[in-house]
């Protein structure tokens, strides 16, 4: 094998494999890409996080890691662990950001049709801002 067809090997595993990072038909990759509108409240490397367009508290805010890996909760192994440690921190720093972390608030991962999980790409909510109920709806 000479070096242009490992090159072309090369290129052809890094296109596969953006393609399973991100999913055309998703609207959290489309938001995370910029190309759906929303109103992001922090960004970094691995995480967005933004206003959820039908709040359910005063504060209510949705963590989306920017690659498409898992599509619920159901689907982590350990490999994810990192990135799942990651959303928990970033939840935190985000209720610090928007002054909830004081008065407390709930952080949220609906998995599967029971919980109302409504898209396919795990993400994590962060509700605040008024008295929360419990036990949940
Ligand atoms: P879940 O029901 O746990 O899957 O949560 C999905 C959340 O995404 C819901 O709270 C929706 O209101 C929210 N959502 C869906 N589309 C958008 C969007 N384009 N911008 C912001 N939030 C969205
Ligand atoms: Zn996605």
């Amino acid at each position: 094998m000479n070096l242009t067809h490992l090159r072309r090997l090369v290129i052809i595993a890094v296109e596969n494999t953006m393609e399973t990072m991100s999913d055309q038909s998703c609207v959290f990759c489309s938001i995370a890409a910029k190309d759906t509108p929303a109103e992001f409240v922090y960004q970094d490397d691995n995480v967005v996080a933004i206003k959820d367009a039908n709040p359910q508290a005063p504060v209510h805010i949705l963590l989306i890691p920017r690659v498409h890996d898992l599509e619920s909760l159901n689907d982590a192994s350990k490999l994810d662990v990192s990135m799942l440690g990651h959303l928990l921190y970033t939840a935190a720093k985000v209720a610090n950001l928007l002054d909830i972390a004081e008065t407390g608030y709930r952080v949220v991962i609906n998995t599967g049709d029971v919980a109302g999980q409504s898209v396919a790409h795990l993400h994590v909510h962060v509700l605040g801002g008024r008295k929360l109920a419990w036990p949940p709806g």
